[in-house]
């Protein structure tokens, strides 16, 4: 057993403190993680504040981490001390369910071991609860930790390991790529990343946002139409346009009226997860063949696609650089959509 400096919330009211938690001696498989920076996820601050209805206390966020390996275990091949590594939302499942076999650990038919905020595997550790990343060291089997190649900075990685995957899956699913029009709902953490991936991928991007007032990012990011959806005209203007749209933003929106904006055969896929539940007309999607479908993070191998992608095309999130004790402010100002575009935490202030 080992400690590590780390900032958690132990009521859902309350605001994040410094504490001590133990991480546990690195096994065979593990990798012990000196973390340099953690984004913050909006899932963090819905998880801190129990809005889900199931969060375990102490709470202990971060899913967005980055830093350089510390120790290894001596079963470890992938890893050697002093590598660049990642790791999001997922450090366990149970490898031998038909998900696990595809490569799809985050649909794990005996249920993912989430980051924070999940029983531990009773293999590794005999009571307790997972304790994220907005902390100065993790340990994580080897089989969850990610490469981080040079050509991306650490602290602009971060985030790509949640929001980053969260776009690039269902852009790689549905084909995003030459010739296709996607659309991406929202220009927040999650949506920035859509367009700098889905422009790299050669899809043409349209940026459906509130309103104009991100627009000259937007363009810079690679989208070649911005649109406000505040403006009743877009959408008589967008109809059945788009084979793919993507909806990144977690309010609950007037899906009919998106729907209605995919072409033939188009698909709209919910990344942002609003609370209430969606009614759509049964005509909006019979007509034009159109989808509705889901989608959440992305398996191990294709995250480790995703940052090679990423390097190879210049990418990174975009991001605001916070100290440990900024963290309760940081939280207000994602709630008011006051961020350009990811804050991510310098472990280096813990
Ligand atoms: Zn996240
Ligand atoms: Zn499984």
């Amino acid at each position: 057993m080992s400690t590590a400096a780390a900032y958690a919330l132990s009521t859902p009211e309350g605001t994040f403190e410094k504490v001590t938690v133990e991480r546990r001696e690195p096994g065979p498989h593990d990798v012990l993680i000196d973390i340099a920076y953690a984004g913050i996820c909006h899932s963090d601050i819905h998880t801190a504040r129990n809005e889900w209805g199931r969060t375990r206390y102490p709470c202990v966020p971060g899913h967005e981490i980055a830093g350089t390996v510390a120790a290894v275990g001596a079963a470890v091949g992938k890893f050697a001390v002093g590598d660049r590594v990642g790791v999001g939302c997922m450090v366990g499942s149970c490898g031998v369910c038909g998900p696990c076999l595809a490569d799809e650990e985050q649909y794990c038919a005996r249920g993912t071991v989430m980051t924070y905020n999940s029983a531990v595997d009773p293999s590794v550790q005999a009571e307790g609860h997972t304790l994220g990343g907005y902390a100065t060291q993790i340990v994580v089997t080897e089989d969850f930790v990610l490469s981080i190649p040079d050509g991306i900075g650490l602290d602009v990685a971060a985030p790509l390991l949640c929001a980053g995957i969260t776009l690039f899956s269902p852009l790689r699913h549905w084909g995003a790529g030459p010739g296709k029009k996607v659309a991406i709902i929202g220009m927040g953490g999650l949506g920035h990343v859509g367009v700098k991936l889905a422009a790299a991928m050669g899809a043409e991007v349209t940026v459906l946002s509130h309103s104009l007032s991100k627009q000259e990012d937007g363009v810079r990011f690679g989208a070649r139409h911005y649109y406000a959806t505040s403006d009743k005209q877009t959408f008589r203007d967008l109809r059945n346009s788009f084979d793919l749209i993507l909806n990144t933003v977690a309010a609950d929106l007037p899906i009919d009226n998106y729907l209605r904006l995919l072409a033939l055969d188009g698909t709209l896929v919910v990344l942002g997860l609003p609370d209430q539940p969606m009614s759509v007309r049964s005509f909006t999607i019979a007509g034009l063949r159109r989808s509705l479908a889901g989608s959440m993070i992305g398996g191990i191998a294709q995250t480790q696609e995703m940052l090679d992608f990423c390097a190879a095309h210049g990418i990174g999130a975009e991001i605001e650089l916070i100290a440990a004790d900024e963290i309760d402010g940081a939280y207000e100002r994602v709630v008011a959509s006051d961020v350009r575009y990811r804050f991510v935490i310098d472990a280096a202030t813990m």
